[in-house]
């Protein structure tokens, strides 16, 4: 077994073990996107609810799937260790996906649930291993997240379409019977989370002592019961989980209890650790705070950026003909694909010349493309026709722009939490990394809904410019944003310490 100084000495750009988990990651995203993409259309297309009610619903899981991220990473740190954890949210969500798979339609909610508590535990502890994949102060680990997080996106682009496109009957039709596509669709997202599952057993030898059990220390009885006692009591959170979520009203409630619990939480960890560890978690609270926005800018993507794209957006791209939605959904990732590793390439070659921006004024920058990305989708107002119809083109160009800014927030952002936390908590910490997201998702709902109202009874043209100008708004909150940023840098810094 190779040691933790051994593993963390690695020549060369990228650890080995970064590559298992880029692949364990990449399957599991294939699975909770595929799922994911699916969700809105099922629910309006085979459990026969309706639009509104189908958002709000999709909101909600949503958001209790990255508002769990925080519980899991609460277990992963103090009873079940990294693997464990991850290992136990991976089988989770296979059985959610089975679930789904033998009938989607009468076990919607269950199977959902096994995935919302599934993705708890399996998300923030395999982006946590591949921080302690880097000794504190490599230069190289911006690099590896983001490497990471081109592996996100490929499955991401993979089960995102795939999925759909197979339960909507669009693709393999002469294999599936009719009657069976959802089965397949869910089937799919099953079988690929088995693989990534077997990724992770197969290669876990080679992360050393990196995850093992935090309570190595107590007698093994003990232990045993700990985590018996984990596992037993997230089965049995379950049908809580069911309930919330096919209650979406619940939500609001949830989310206004979880969040500040959250920062109770931290604040009593914080006791026992030194000045500079603490100044390092405010920091941390920073990022964290500011990346609420970031997402719920972000993530219209999913909501008022597709209906805009249904709406308003030609279907001609780069001289192709392609869906607008297709290209609203999938853009971004085969961006993201494309430049991630270019971007890490560029940290470290900055880093070379003493030039790398600090993390912070990573994050201010990541705004400054998010408010340039989104004056674009405003932009596009000015190539419309009569009809309301705008250029696809200029669409997707903006796009291009966010994800040079999602590169510069996203797998920065997951790094430095691995960075700026104490051994002790660095799950927790990551699991409020991507609880910030289930804010952002669900503050990205209220965004959108509040511009599709504004909207209600308009032409196609009215559409266009009312939705223009909403993004237009949204440009200036995110320059705002980006300003103050850079401007508090030097605070952020010096309450960074020697983390850069
Ligand atoms: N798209 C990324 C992922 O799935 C980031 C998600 C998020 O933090 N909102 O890992």
């Amino acid at each position: 077994m190779e040691s933790l100084e051994q593993i963390q000495n690695f020549k060369g750009k990228y650890p080995k073990q970064l590559w298992y988990l880029f692949f364990s990651e990449m399957w599991e995203r294939f699975s909770f996107y595929g799922m994911r993409g699916m969700l809105v259309f099922f629910m309006v297309d085979q459990l026969l609810l309706n639009e509104v009610d189908s958002n709000l619903q999709y909101g909600a899981t949503q958001a209790f799937v990255y508002a769990f991220t925080f519980i899991g990473g609460i277990f992963a740190d103090k009873i079940l260790g990294f693997r464990k954890s991850l290992f136990w949210g991976g089988l989770l969500m296979i059985l959610g996906s089975v679930i789904l798979a033998i009938d989607p339609k009468q076990f919607f909610f269950i199977g959902i649930g096994f995935n919302i508590i599934g993705t708890g535990f399996f998300k923030p502890t395999i982006s946590t291993i591949v921080g302690n994949l880097y000794k504190p102060g490599d230069s190289r680990t911006d690099a590896g997240f983001s490497l990471f997080y081109a592996g996100v996106n490929l499955g991401a682009l993979l089960g995102g379409y795939l999925c759909i496109a197979i339960g909507k009957g669009a693709l393999f039709q002469s294999f599936i019977p009719a009657n069976l596509v959802w089965n397949v669709a869910f089937g799919l997202a099953a079988v690929f989370m088995v693989v990534s599952l077997v990724t992770f057993v197969w290669t876990q030898k080679s992360l050393g002592p990196i995850g093992i059990s935090p309570l190595l220390k107590l007698e093994t009885k003990k232990r045993k019961t700990y985590e018996i006692a984990t596992y037993f009591g997230s089965l049995a959170l379950i049908p809580f989980i069911i309930l919330m979520v096919s209650n979406s009203q619940y939500t609001d409630v949830f989310m206004f209890i979880i969040g500040p619990c959250s920062l109770l939480y931290l604040f009593y960890e914080m006791r026992s650790f030194s000045l500079a560890e603490n100044k390092k978690l405010i920091a941390a609270l920073v990022f964290i705070l500011f990346s609420i926005f970031f997402w719920a800018f972000f993530e219209q993507s999913g909501g008022s950026l597709s209906l805009f794209a249904a709406n308003n957006l030609n279907d001609s791209v780069a001289g192709l003909h392609l869906d607008p939605n297709g290209v609203n959904n999938s853009a971004n990732s085969l961006f993201v694909i494309a430049f991630a590793a270019l971007i890490g390439i560029v940290w470290i070659w900055m880093n070379k010349k003493k030039i790398e921006p600090n993390t912070i004024v990573k994050f201010g920058l990541a705004f400054l493309f998010l408010a340039a990305g989104f004056y674009i989708f405003y932009y596009t107002k000015f190539f419309a026709d009569a009809t309301g119809k705008t250029s696809l083109n200029v669409f997707t160009f903006g796009w291009f722009i966010i994800t040079f800014g999602e590169l510069c927030l996203s797998p920065i952002g997951m790094s430095v939490m691995t960075k700026l936390s104490p051994q002790k908590t660095q799950a927790v910490m990551m699991g409020m990394w991507f609880l910030a997201s289930a804010y952002g998702q669900y503050f990205a709902g209220l965004l959108g809904a509040n511009i599709a109202g504004a909207s209600e009874n308009s032409t196609n043209l009215e559409k266009l410019i009312i939705y223009a100008d909403g993004y237009k708004q949204l440009a200036i909150y995110a320059l705002v944003a980006g300003v103050i940023l850079i401007l508090i840098s030097p605070l952020v810094k010096k309450l960074m310490g020697d983390v850069k």
